[in-house]
């Protein structure tokens, strides 16, 4: 195949956005028959660049490029193949994508490396059906949480049910972690998801670091009532203490250097137009590259939570559902990023993340590294997210120098 790789990496990622859960928009959650149907496409695709192909015990799809003798060591690729809803084409897939076109040019130059190449598409890492994320990439991380089995969907259904229906096996997740003795590292391509190398205008640039994040769900407990009957100052309205909390998170965001601080969902119990909230359950998403900050914002958020919950009267409760330390990427592997850089590009930016990846939870594992693509406009989690075919490009080729770099003796 003499081709332009890159082309048929967009071409992949426009076949991938047509398969989703709704008609019209891209949204692929995980154990979902659209996650199935993606599996077997993008298993084909590994196949053709001469990768055999697993699913392990989570649903994480991995295709093996081997290396030239059996003992050979592996280099993980990849990236995460569910998305958010109404998602846009890149998050994700592209990391996948450019991996396999790295392989399938080692493939058609019959070329073996003294390791081998694994691309891995993991199943969740966007956290969309369970609220809870990196699925995947815990799994072979080995930090995955059996007690994160029994949670529900929305539908009422396990994680556990969910695994099995979809092939897999809740009971041998364990299994599916990575050899840590046979890895070399773990490197992603992502779409950078903000305007940073848009306004340097560069193609691309290595992460320095991964913001640790905390997610809770916090809901405030009430009592619902008549809206016609019960007097203004009889009331313990659970809505309105959550809308001064949600305004005390956007206050200590906007107050602290680096910190990021959302409330992305609500829900007013029972909720009618007549009736005053018995109760409000809503999201919070907490984020820095500094663990201590982060953790010290959480704690002030849930001081403010018990003052506006005793001086309304409310009852308030606080579950963190999920919480991942800030990662530092590694410098071997992120110094060899940096140089193959630099030869497509004038300069190698060093970026931090703001948005977790499958990356921190494989840091847990071994060495990891990753590489933006400039995303157009910072827009991303919406289907006008948008690389170039000429970035994307410029990520092969880089991508292609790292792999044979690091092949290199040393
Ligand atoms: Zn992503």
């Amino acid at each position: 195949m003499s081709s332009d790789h890159a082309k048929i990496v967009m071409q992949r990622l426009d076949a991938l956005a047509q398969i989703s859960e709704d008609d019209g928009q891209t949204t692929r959650i995980f154990a979902s028959p659209a996650m199935r149907r993606t599996n077997h496409d993008v298993g084909l695709w590994m196949r053709e660049a001469g990768m055999s192909v697993r699913v392990d015990a989570v649903g994480n799809l991995i295709g093996h490029y081997p290396a030239a003798q059996p003992d050979g060591k592996i280099l993980l690729l990849g990236s995460h193949l569910d998305t958010v809803r109404d998602a846009g084409k890149f998050d994700g897939p592209l990391g996948v994508l450019v991996a396999i076109a790295c392989v399938q040019q080692l493939h058609d130059s019959k070329t073996r490396l003294p390791f081998a190449i694994e691309v891995v598409g993991f199943a969740d890492e966007e956290g969309v059906r369970f609220q809870s994320a990196y699925l995947g990439s815990r799994a072979l991380a080995g930090t995955f949480d059996p007690e994160d089995l029994k949670r529900t969907d929305a539908k009422g259904i396990t994680m556990a049910e969910a695994i099995r229906e979809f092939g897999g096996n809740p009971d041998a997740i364990a299994s599916a972690k990575g050899d840590v003795n046979r890895l070399l590292g773990y490197a992603e391509v992502h779409i950078e998801q903000g305007p940073v190398l848009e306004q340097k205008n560069l193609a691309v640039g290595v992460v320095s670091a991964i913001a640790g994040q905390t997610r809770a769900r916090i809901s405030f407990l009430g009592q619902a009532g008549h809206a016609g009957t019960v007097p203004m100052n009889l009331r313990r309205d659970a809505l309105a203490a959550a809308a001064e909390f949600i305004l005390a998170v956007e206050s200590l965001g906007q107050n602290r250097g680096g910190l990021v601080a959302t409330v992305g969902e609500i829900a007013a119990l029972p909720g009618a137009s007549n009736v005053i909230p018995g109760e409000a359950r809503l999201s919070l998403d907490v984020r820095h590259p500094d663990d201590a900050t982060r953790v010290k914002a959480c704690h002030e958020l849930k001081s403010r939570a018990e003052e506006i919950a005793s001086e309304r009267d409310v009852k308030w409760k606080w579950e963190t559902v999920h919480e991942s330390a800030a990662v530092v990427c590694n410098r071997r592997l992120t110094l060899l990023l940096e140089n193959a850089v630099k030869r497509q590009q004038p300069e190698a930016p060093l970026l931090a993340s703001g948005a977790g990846h499958d990356a921190a939870a494989m840091s847990a594992l071994c060495p990891v590294a990753m590489l933006f693509v400039r995303c157009q406009g910072g827009i991303s989690h919406n289907p006008a997210e948008s690389a170039s075919a000429a970035d994307v490009r410029v990520a092969v080729a880089v991508m292609n120098d790292f792999i044979v770099q690091l092949a290199r003796p040393a």
